[in-house]
């Protein structure tokens, strides 16, 4: 299925030339890759296997009810109005982005509740109600991870990690913001109540990581947060992926649905185009691969290429964990359930090692709870309410049966929302289905089904990470999730941003 113009018009902004780029996967990280090469005036084809644009940021519509499948809380919300003024035009004048007072419930095992807010002194006095002595804490975590975001996002998130000089030029200052800690460690040293210590520590989990072994680096997240606030696209993430699917018609970007990219062709050192499913073939001048960057090296490279960027042998690569996504309505509403819950069981630390060490799918499970109705109520028919449930599971290298563990788990979550903070669920559900880590590899070519790509380790960070440019291919970028710097909107745009710098310096001519 084609979109837009058969002949991609070069445009004329910056018509700096005419050379065509491909890139493959329609994730956010291609989308913004595409937007910002046409803006420099590429000729500029975009390529998805699957039927819509946006990858994980598919939408589901059943019974009335609508689910974003994927991201739901934007926090940097400039990064997407950026996009839209590379071609002169205002994101407001298409899209809603409201910001949040309430960013995240937490519920606790033990039935007690803290609710986290934009508003700085409301945040402090639920914080007061769990340990007096943790509000200065609390001070101290924020001005650590003011520091960190300072060099972590404002200095080296859109930056190019291909040279090892460039690493080591970092060291001392990764030093100093003690990065060599854990995201754990970090709020351990500052926060003594296990409730706000658990509260504090989930932000690796939002980009694939076990806050007890990634890098405090990503405590980051945590001032990304208070800087730019937590907000919700009116209409859902659904809606800000058809803006700006127009935005890219309207400035001559070619889309191509439904084909599948099997190989990246490779001659005398230089990507010279693509090769699909059917045997079809496409050249360019560049190739941007925009899917899983492991999946390109293991399947879709020639074999000669295909060694690790982060220099280790393939079996010692860390893969963030898998996801079970339960979407779900409900013929009731439940008014004083905030739109974000975070729901924790009673076992923290030894239930991520089952997730991400173990690889064993415990009884117990904790969740992330959307309720977009909350914000927006398009979601759901009038008196009703649409959820989803992430749970954090082990990716597939786990052997788990999911034809037989997925109805299980959906039980439990349903039951376990019954008892605790959604009761009446059980005879109110309708319409729900739910995604598991397979679906993942199925339906993003994930490997190993992973729901953001390499974990976010240290060692798997920054130069370690899949670099935005393949180090012999030089007309051959990356971008998304796998590369710098990391999963989630805010990191797979900023390696749009990286992958734009790069092409411009290489000046491929
Ligand atoms: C359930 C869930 C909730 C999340 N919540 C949030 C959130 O609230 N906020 C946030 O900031 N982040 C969130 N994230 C993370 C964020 O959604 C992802 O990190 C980000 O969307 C990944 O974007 P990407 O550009 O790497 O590409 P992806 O979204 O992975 O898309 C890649 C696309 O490339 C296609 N593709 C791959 N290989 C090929 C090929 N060979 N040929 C053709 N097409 C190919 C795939 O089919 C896919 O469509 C969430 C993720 C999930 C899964």
């Amino acid at each position: 299925m084609d979109l837009g113009n058969n002949e991609p018009n070069t445009g004329s902004k910056n018509l700096k030339s005419a050379k065509s780029v491909i890139v493959i996967g329609a994730g956010f990280g291609g989308i913004s890759t595409a937007l910002r090469l046409r803006a420099r005036g590429y000729a500029v084809s975009l390529i998805d296997r699957l039927d819509h644009i946006g990858g994980r940021a598919q939408v589901f519509e059943r019974g009335g009810f609508m689910h974003d499948a994927g991201p739901t809380v934007i926090t940097a919300p400039f990064l997407f109005q950026e996009l839209f003024e590379l071609f002169s035009e205002k994101l407001e004048d298409y899209i809603n982005i409201v910001p949040l007072d309430t960013w995240y419930n937490f519920y606790f095992h033990d039935g007690r509740s803290f609710n986290y807010y934009r508003d700085l002194d409301k945040t402090k006095n639920e914080i007061a109600k769990f340990n007096l002595s943790d509000v200065e804490g609390y001070n101290a975590l924020l001005k650590d991870s003011k520091n960190i975001f300072e060099v972590g996002f404002s200095e080296l998130a859109d930056q190019p990690f291909v040279n090892f000089s460039k690493m080591i030029e970092q060291v001392p200052k990764l030093l100093k913001l003690k990065s060599y800690l854990t995201v754990s460690q970090l709020v351990k040293r500052h926060i003594k109540d296990e409730h706000i210590r658990r509260a504090f520590s989930i932000h690796p989990l939002l980009v694939g990581g076990n806050p007890f072994s990634t890098t405090s680096i990503y405590a980051l997240i945590h001032y990304l947060e208070r800087q730019w606030g937590v907000h919700f696209c009116m209409g859902g993430t659904g809606k800000l992926v058809k803006e700006l699917r127009d935005l890219m018609l309207r400035n001559g970007i070619k889309i191509q649905l439904s084909r599948q990219i099997d190989d990246i062709i490779i001659e005398n050192n230089k990507a010279i185009g693509i090769k699909d499913t059917n045997g079809n073939q496409s050249i360019a001048d560049i190739i941007v691969f925009g899917g899983d960057a492991p999946y390109a090296y293991k399947k879709m490279l020639p074999s000669h290429l295909n060694r690790q960027f982060i220099r280790r042998p393939s079996k010692l690569t860390k893969y963030s964990m898998g996801m079970f996504v339960l979407y779900f309505g409900a013929r009731k509403t439940w008014p004083n359930v905030a739109h974000h819950t975070i729901w924790l069981s009673a076992r923290f630390k030894e239930l991520l090692k089952d997730i991400f060490d173990n690889h064993i799918l415990s009884e117990d499970f904790s969740i992330y709870l959307h309720r977009p109705t909350a914000t927006d109520k398009s979601f759901a028919p009038p008196n009703c309410d649409s959820f989803y449930a992430l749970c954090p599971v082990p990716n597939l290298q786990a052997s788990i049966n999911w034809e037989i563990e997925g109805q299980k788990l959906r039980d439990r979550i349903i039951a376990a929302l019954e008892r605790t903070i959604l009761p009446g669920i059980k005879d109110t559900i309708t319409d729900d289905f739910w995604m598991t880590p397979e679906d993942f590899q199925k339906d993003y070519l994930s490997v190993h089904g992973a729901g953001f790509s390499i974990s976010p380790i240290f060692s798997q960070s920054a130069y370690f990470r899949f670099h935005n440019r393949d180090p012999q291919i030089r007309n051959l970028y990356f971008t998304g999730a796998g590369t710098h710097p990391g999963a989630g909107l805010p990191g797979v745009i900023s390696s749009a941003k990286i992958v734009e710098k790069l092409i411009i310096e290489d000046n491929l001519d």
